[in-house]
């Protein structure tokens, strides 16, 4: 039960930091997702990470998330602002 409110309140927190981002979708995914693949921790037949819990296809389009064991910072410092402004339309 415990760690069940701790990834609710994880997972509430990374949806107020991207709003508050305006909804930004990264550039990313498809680099994030390659790299999720090749990790230990991807259980791909959930596609969930076994250390945050998150289903992975759509994390790794959340620009404003983050690899929790730091796996994905090449990706970030290698092209700064490499997410899109979701669409307001
Ligand atoms: S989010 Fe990070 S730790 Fe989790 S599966 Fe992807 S690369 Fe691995």
């Amino acid at each position: 039960m415990r760690a069940l409110l701790s990834k609710a309140y994880r997972v509430s927190s990374d949806i107020a930091a991207w709003g508050s981002a305006g909804f930004p979708l990264s550039a990313m995914r498809e680099q994030r997702l390659a790299i999720c693949a090749q990790c230990p921790q991807y259980q791909a037949r959930r596609r969930t990470c076994s250390v945050c819990g998150c289903f992975m296809p759509v994390k790794a389009s959340i620009a404003t998330s983050s690899c929790p064991e730091d796996r994905w910072s090449n990706l970030t410092t290698a092209e700064p602002g490499a997410y899109q402004k979701h669409c307001d339309c």
